[in-house]
């Protein structure tokens, strides 16, 4: 948020272009002192007026009501101030209006899977697609709070940032570089206790972790009063971790074993299998194997029955999904082939493109045909899956996993809400599980996730109705980021720069 200081000193300055040149010496002084006290302006690009409204658009509020036309919502600093029937609300004088009959307005999106990294996922590729808000899975933790810090501050145009630090991960973690590695109950807890002191906003557990030692720092969590979340752990079933308080499930993790019949022994054999040396280090050809052996099992073995407990305990406990299922999508289907000519290819570094190449991309460059041939059944079950977790009640959240093979920041959450209405969600849900979803789970539905007076100014302006059909989202007219309007053509050059700058390194 701009200190109010700073907005004053600029208002006065700019209405009193007709005095004398002393005044305005004092007030460049003013300026001066203010930037001094360490306050950074606001960019000029970004520079807007400080009271919008818009006229005659049609509001979609994401609270479950119906949508209402003909409303005007009036904007002050980064607040919707004022929102009712056309002519019914009082537009200040000093207000940018803008007429937006026949458009539609949303709140700001999240994508609540990201990973980030300068490289790979340019912030401004989220805004240019109305994602104002990020939650941040993993990377590197001190880049990270610094983006989220320079973000709050308007040193830096993105999104929102809510991140973990390093994940907390078992003795051998996936990525050594961005994690803590905890064996004992100890260490779980002391892990818990550092990432609170270095200032992340929640923890996040992974596949290594022991089940003693995920259990310790699911009770420190609590202790702390900090939410954990991530995957779920190859020695804990879903059942434990939705009952440990496990805030949010990613990339659907352990449900589909956790509903088969046959999960303890299939915990014991992989717990097992990570505890025994193996014979041949660093051959990696017959995981596709292994894991093609365990899902044909898992999907052979699925408990309907068990499936319904589970979910009953996911709505029981307040437990949250987040399937990711934009790169899901790709790493199922990628042998379909038309991932490679996608439009927004020219968004991606030519080196990132090579890295996702199937033949250079870890996941799947050791693919098998019997492997292809499962993980596309399993895409199809997870589908399924999430579908029958919507009937049944459990809560859902958008994200994406970007940049993950053949997954674009910003454009790849509109691929996953389409993909929830594809496993049967309505549009209006599909949306809400990236607006008031998000900011339920946060804690901040009291200030955003909705379209209300008093809440944060963070919107999107829509040219065709995303209810009628859940691609519109992506014909956006405008953004409004913290109170800041960005229209259309603001947004294109900001993704014409990253086009750029991609083509260059
Ligand atoms: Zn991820």
């Amino acid at each position: 948020m701009i200190p109010a200081r700073i907005s004053l000193t600029w208002v006065v300055y700019s209405n009193e272009h007709e005095s004398k040149s002393s005044m305005r010496i004092l007030c460049a002084l003013l300026l001066l002192f203010a930037l001094q006290g360490q306050l950074t302006p606001r960019p000029p690009q970004l520079a807007s007026a400080t009271v919008l409204a818009f006229r005659n658009v049609t509001v979609i509020d994401m609270t479950g009501a119906p949508p209402r036309r003909g409303m005007t919502v009036v904007i002050s600093r980064n607040r919707i101030t004022a929102l009712g029937t056309t002519g019914s609300v009082r537009i200040p004088q000093t207000a940018q209006v803008i007429d937006a009959q026949g458009k539609f307005l949303i709140p700001g999106l999240w994508d609540m899977h990201v990973h980030l990294s300068k490289e790979r996922t340019p912030l401004p590729m989220f805004i240019a697609n109305g994602i104002t808000g990020v939650r941040s899975m993993g990377g590197r933790p001190e880049e990270l709070y610094q983006w989220r810090e320079q973000v709050a501050s308007e040193k830096l145009v993105g999104p929102r940032i809510v991140t973990c630090g390093p994940v907390v991960d078992g003795p051998k973690p996936a990525n050594p570089d961005h994690a803590i590695a905890v064996v004992t109950e100890a260490e779980g807890r002391q892990a818990v206790r550092s990432l609170k002191r270095s200032g992340a906003d929640f923890v996040k557990v992974y596949d290594g972790l022991s089940r003693a030692a995920y259990l310790a720092v699911a009770d420190e969590a609590k202790k702390q009063n900090m939410p954990f979340a991530g995957h779920v752990p190859i020695a804990v079933t879903s059942f434990e971790a939705a009952d440990a308080g496990q805030r949010s499930f990613e990339h659907l993790g352990n449900i589909l074993r956790s509903s088969s019949t046959l999960e303890p022994e299939m915990i014991e054999q992989r717990v097992n299998a990570v505890v025994k040396p193996s014979n041949k280090p660093n051959d990696f050809t017959s995981i596709p194997v292994r894991i093609a052996a365990r899902t044909k099992i898992e999907l052979e073995t699925y408990s309907e029955r068990k499936a319904k407990q589970l979910f009953a305990r996911f709505v029981k406990n307040g437990t949250w999904q987040v399937p990711t299922l934009a790169t899901k999508r790709s790493l199922a289907l990628v042998d379909e082939g038309h991932f490679f000519d996608d439009a927004h290819m020219k968004y991606i570094p030519p080196s990132q493109r090579e890295e996702w190449k199937p033949e250079n991309n870890f996941f799947l460059k050791y693919r098998t045909p019997e492997f292809i041939e499962v993980r596309k059944k399993l895409y199809e079950k997870e589908l399924q899956l999430v579908g029958a977790m919507r009937r049944a009640g459990v809560s859902f959240m958008a994200g994406t996993d970007v940049p993950g093979a053949y997954t674009y920041p910003g454009f790849s959450l509109h691929d996953e809400l389409a993909l929830f209405v594809q496993a049967g969600f309505t549009p209006m849900e599909a949306l809400q599980s990236a607006t008031r979803n998000p900011a339920m789970f946060l804690g901040e539905l009291e200030s955003s996730g909705t379209i209300e007076r008093g809440k944060l100014a963070n919107l999107v302006l829509l040219d065709a109705d995303p209810l009628a059909d859940i691609s519109n989202t992506k014909r956006i007219d405008a953004v409004i980021l913290n109170g800041r309007y960005l229209p259309k053509e603001a947004l294109q050059k900001m993704l014409s720069e990253v086009e750029a700058a991609a083509s260059r390194s």
